[in-house]
């Protein structure tokens, strides 16, 4: 027989796997072997082991935890007594009380036993979740409280075998599991054909894979230097070593370990991210434009409400004999009090994806079932922190010129290609115009920032002169330019969705305390599809130029600076809001010059005096009201950029 790990007489709650058997409390001998956590009768009279009473196999055990005590426990479950204390066998017969429960939750649901001490308890715990640690199907949820008549205390999902509520937590606070932290499981021998071969060994799974982030990659990603990993997009992977930095230590199924771009993973498979038919923060006028340009019956795109958080919209497209642009409806997810999920009230699901998968083939009450996800352009990979992990000195001889793109401050730009096969964009620094040395000490840092309404920064070429900056490429270049081009005309949501875009980079920046210190239309991008994204952020500190640097010279943004940085020189995230407001004011006036009647100096006075831009046309009154808050005399009084961006999001769905 297998040896016993642990052994000790616990209560144990019934399981009531039919639903009339009643809910009781038994003694069992519980006893743990590396296979099977087994109970037992136990005769108190002699003191030995009676007739078994069932067991659990410890490969189908997904979790095991503490469960939040009842509320009102009968004596015998209630705290012991000073003094009453016991976890030694012999005294077994006079344990009268059992306060501490914990879960063993396998394939039919949990199995709630209870400890005469707290000390018992964790051991068991702690014994458990070592034998359990190889399992495949441990879960990253659980309950923390009772399935009690009919649903768990916690979330009152009524279906036993319900996703967990709440995260389990890692127990050394940190996710953060390095290879000293494993313990090697010991490997069978080896047969003697193995033997000959000398195989690796397979990678030990790590002794907390329970606790271990696993992650589902949600776009392909093909190694860029030795220490990457390659992505497989829908395939799983564990973390071993995340960081707030936007490259993570992995392992795929095969062992491979190497660091892998962490905005190309989501965090469990349960993410709706990995549904073709999920676009996730996509606008209402967004979705109903991807809708109408595909124009197919069925077509649908499940997003997240930007009206109520945590709430999910529907939108779906049907031809219209009187629209011949067709119709749209949006329809808000219901939830229960139970956590249940609903379009049409007579059919509830228990997950989104299950909901969409019945309206994908039943309309039942919607204008059309959903035939079609419509998947957003957003879609395509999106841009790494860099050209591979750790690679921030750029080899000059991976570049291809292809274009020249314009001349900025630092002189030329040019469009090319990485290795032949990625866009780049590349700044070719001009001598004499970058303090160079300081900046290339700082650019490790900006390539950490990462966001994708930032233009991100992929490198340096530093070994030469002139010195390279490398970055994403934006096929529409400069977003000033863009807004100028009379060919366009762009709806006022178009207008909204460029300064949310712009306040989404910006709220990040505000969240790394970085400041930016030039936000103006001309330093963002557009790309292909569109999006724009925050370009040049702190390069500014490194220009020499006086003419640009002092806020008396003819290049300084004075029409983008608010009172106390003409003033005072006096630069905060306040001073970046204030800019921000401009640059709403240059998108809703199709690419303006802020005061275009007045001089720098006369644009100064002006400001001072607390005289302010007028609303542009485009801009509806609660537009105006959004940048005009920005634009207060005093930085504390103008909102924040996460602030800033709620109030975006509250009309986007709203205005047409
Ligand atoms: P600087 O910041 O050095 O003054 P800019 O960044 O404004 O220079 O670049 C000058 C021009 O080059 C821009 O107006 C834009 O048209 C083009 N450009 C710059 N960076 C990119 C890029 N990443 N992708 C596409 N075009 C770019």
């Amino acid at each position: 027989m297998a040896s016993v790990l642990l052994e000790s007489i616990f209560l144990k709650r019934s399981q009531q796997k039919k639903k009339t058997s009643p809910l009781n409390f038994k003694k069992r001998l519980f006893l743990l072997t590396e296979s099977k956590l087994s109970y037992y009768e136990y005769d108190f009279e002699r003191g030995r082991r009676g007739s078994k009473k069932g067991s659990v196999d410890i490969e189908k055990i997904t979790c095991v935890e503490t469960v939040v005590p009842e509320h009102n426990p009968p004596p015998e479950r209630q705290v012991l007594r000073k003094g009453d204390d016991c976890n030694n066998m012999e005294q077994i017969s006079i344990i009268e009380r059992f306060p501490y429960p914990f879960q063993v939750v396998y394939d039919e649901g949990p199995l709630y036993v209870f400890s005469p001490t707290e000390e018992l308890r964790r051991r068991w715990i702690h014994q458990l979740k070592s034998v359990i640690r190889y399992n495949s199907d441990l879960v990253q949820k659980y309950h923390p409280c009772f399935w009690i008549d009919g649903q768990y205390l916690c979330c009152s999902q009524t279906a036993k075998n319900a996703m967990g509520c709440q995260i389990l937590e890692s127990r050394n606070g940190s996710l953060k599991v390095g290879r000293s932290h494993r313990k090697t499981k010991k490997p069978l021998p080896p047969t003697p054909e193995e033997d000959q071969m000398k195989p690796l060994p397979p990678e030990p799974a790590p002794s907390t894979a329970g606790e271990m982030k696993k992650v589902v990659a949600l776009y392909n990603y093909l190694p860029m230097n030795a220490q990457d990993l390659q992505l497989q997009k829908g395939e799983e992977y564990l973390i071993l070593e995340e960081s707030h930095l936007p490259w993570w230590k992995a392992r795929d199924k095969n062992g491979r370990e190497g660091y892998i771009p962490s905005n190309y993973v989501t965090e469990t498979s349960n993410s709706l991210e990995i549904f073709e038919w999920y676009s996730k923060n996509i606008t209402r006028s967004q979705a109903e434009q991807l809708l109408k340009q595909e124009g197919k019956e069925g077509g649908f795109i499940v997003r997240d409400s930007t009206s109520k958080t945590g709430k999910y919209t529907v939108s779906v497209y049907a031809k219209s004999s009187v629209d011949p642009q067709g119709m749209i409806r949006h329809y808000v997810v219901c939830c229960t009090p139970q956590n249940q999920y609903y379009l049409a009230e007579k059919h509830v699901f228990n997950t989104i994806p299950e909901l969409i998968t019945y309206h994908q083939h039943n309309s039942a009450g919607l204008i059309s079932r959903l035939k079609y996800p419509v998947s957003q352009h957003q879609r395509s990979a999106p841009s790494t922190a860099g050209l591979g992990y750790g690679s921030w000195e750029i080899d000059p001889k991976d570049l291809t010129f292809l274009k020249e793109l314009g001349t900025g401050q630092f002189g030329v730009v040019k469009y090319g290609k990485w290795r032949g096969q990625y866009n780049v964009a590349i700044k070719m620094i001009r001598e004499g115009s970058m303090s160079e040395d300081e900046f290339i000490d700082e650019a490790k840092v900006m390539m950490n920032l990462s966001h994708e309404k930032l233009v991100q920064l992929y490198g340096v070429c530093t070994k030469q002169h002139p010195i390279f900056i490398i970055t994403e490429y934006m096929a529409n270049g400069c977003l000033l330019n863009f807004l100028r081009e009379t060919r366009r005309r762009f709806q006022p949501a178009e207008l909204l969705e460029m300064c949310k875009d712009v306040c989404e980079a910006m709220e990040y920046l505000e969240s790394k305390q970085f400041l930016h210190r030039d936000l103006a239309a001309r330093n963002c991008l557009v790309n292909e599809q569109g999006i724009v994204k925050v370009s040049d952020f702190g390069l500014s500190r490194y220009v020499l130029d006086d003419e640009y640097t002092s806020s008396m010279g003819s290049k300084f943004p004075v029409r983008w600076s608010p009172p106390e940085v003409l003033l005072y020189s006096k630069f905060s995230s306040k001073s970046d809001v204030w800019a921000f407001g401009v640059l709403m004011w240059e998108v809703y006036s199709l690419g303006k010059m802020p005061y275009e009647r007045f001089n720098n100096s006369e644009t100064t006075e002006h400001v001072i005096q607390g005289l302010r831009l007028y609303r542009p046309q485009q801009a509806s009154e609660r537009v105006y009201t959004i940048m005009y808050s920005c634009w207060h005399e005093k930085p504390e009084e103008r909102p924040t950029f996460s602030a800033l961006l709620g109030s975006i999001l509250d009309i986007t769905d709203e205005e047409p």
